[in-house]
């Protein structure tokens, strides 16, 4: 087999970068160790920042997200006994973010290649890539049985958080790693219930913090701060909407219940490798960055990375010109580390940390009310929220 653009990875990363790469008439097949099925049925991220809403709608992948997706023109910060809106839509000259469930984006993307006649190879096993510091990589993988091989010019590594083609990048040498784990975790849980808000609340309590979030009008996803060594077996439905409820009741909020169908806990970490690129191997998305899911940037920064390694591969194709691909990683990290940031303030201000003093909680709730009661502070919180446009 021969094209232009192997991508290991069908996730958003992936299956994004194909679907633009198509667009612009570049060849692309897309290899994942999972089943379409599983890819198209796991629930993860949900909040879709405004470049990503515009580049899917620009694209051609608009019409389900507009009619099935919800549109928030703001968020609520909940402590101290009251719920203040963040207005992000008159805060941001009209932006805003849409609630539309990213296995819903990988359902459109992945009918959107295969329309296009696409090649995109599920449930494959035992990826190896080889050859990057030269200009013909070739990528391995078994295949309903059989030893594939793929010559390409370039490698995009959309891999996810359990990247093989991260470490490809040889660390010390070339690759740097930072790495921050937070003392705390969410507990999630995915139920089915009607929304408890019209938009996502952000609770900050003496309990920890709680998000109120949704994924459709009768699927919510609610999170409450934990610690990272629960078993969401040692919690009933009813302890869980209890503790969910106590860390709004303050606030006044009331939670609506229902059946509770998955439960997990999400470790808290923040991490970036650098540079993300090696001779012909790209990575894009959580194969090379992972952010706490306070800010939502995840799934959304897997889409700003693929919009500028498309354009830069782009470049190459049309106009033999790579400089755009000799600063991929310089470009995108950029964005990175604002979202890595944006992520560490957004937990910080709202989480409870062990050992936390009187004047710690104090100091929060003062930057709470600062957020909420300056409109140059809840500017900078909305811009971030809705996310920097894509360059
Ligand atoms: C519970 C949860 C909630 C989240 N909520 C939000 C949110 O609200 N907002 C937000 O923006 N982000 C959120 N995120 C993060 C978001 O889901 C991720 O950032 C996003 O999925 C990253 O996309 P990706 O394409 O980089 O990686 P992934 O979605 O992880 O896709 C990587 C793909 O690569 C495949 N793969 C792995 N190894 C190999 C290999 N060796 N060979 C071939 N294929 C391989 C995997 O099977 C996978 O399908 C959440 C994540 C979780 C888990």
């Amino acid at each position: 087999m021969r094209t232009q653009v192997a991508i290991v990875g069908a996730g958003p990363a992936g299956l994004m970068l194909s679907h633009l790469l198509h667009l612009r008439g570049v060849e692309s097949v897309v290899i994942d160790l999972r089943s379409r099925a599983d890819i198209e049925e796991t629930i993860k991220a949900g909040v879709l920042e405004q470049g990503t809403v515009d580049l899917m709608t620009r694209t051609g992948l608009g019409d389900r997200m507009q009619r099935d997706g919800f549109v928030h023109h703001g968020i609520n910060l909940a402590f101290n006994g009251g719920i203040h809106r963040i207005d992000m839509h008159d805060l941001t000259g009209g932006r805003a973010v849409t609630v539309y469930a990213q296995h819903e984006v990988l359902k459109d993307l992945i009918a959107a290649r295969l329309a296009a006649g696409g090649d995109l190879r599920f449930g494959i096993s035992d990826t190896a890539v080889e050859g990057l510091d030269g200009d013909r990589p070739v990528v391995r993988f078994t295949h309903e049985g059989r030893r594939e091989e793929i010559e390409c010019d370039f490698v995009a590594g959309c891999d996810g958080s359990r990247t093989y083609t991260r470490f490809l990048i040889p660390e010390g040498e070339i690759r740097t790693d930072f790495f921050r784990q937070y003392p705390f975790a969410w507990f999630g849980i995915l139920a089915e219930a009607p929304p408890s808000s019209d938009e996502l609340i952000y609770a900050h309590s003496d309990r920890g913090f709680a998000l109120i979030s949704t994924r459709s009008p009768s699927v919510q996803r609610l999170y409450f701060q934990c610690d990272p060594e629960a078993n969401p077996d040692d919690w009933s439905e009813a302890q869980i909407w209890d503790e969910i409820q106590q860390r709004v009741a303050g606030a006044g909020a009331t939670i609506k219940t229902g059946t509770i169908f998955q439960k997990a806990i999400l470790q808290f970490r923040s991490f970036v490798c650098e540079p993300m690129q090696y001779g012909r191997l790209f990575l894009a998305g959580d194969a090379a960055h992972t952010v706490p899911p306070t800010g939502a940037k995840g799934l959304n920064l897997a889409v700003a990375d693929v919009h500028v390694l498309d354009r830069a591969l782009g470049a190459f194709y049309e106009a033999k010109d790579t400089g755009l691909l000799e600063s991929y990683s310089r470009t995108v990290l950029r964005r990175v580390w604002r979202a890595q940031h944006f992520s560490w303030w957004m937990t910080s201000m709202l989480h409870r940390f062990s050992g936390a003093t009187d004047f710690d909680l104090r100091r929060q709730i003062a930057e709470l009310e600062m957020v909420t009661g300056s409109s140059s502070a809840a500017r900078t919180l909305a811009e971030n929220y809705v996310g920097l446009p894509l360059t």
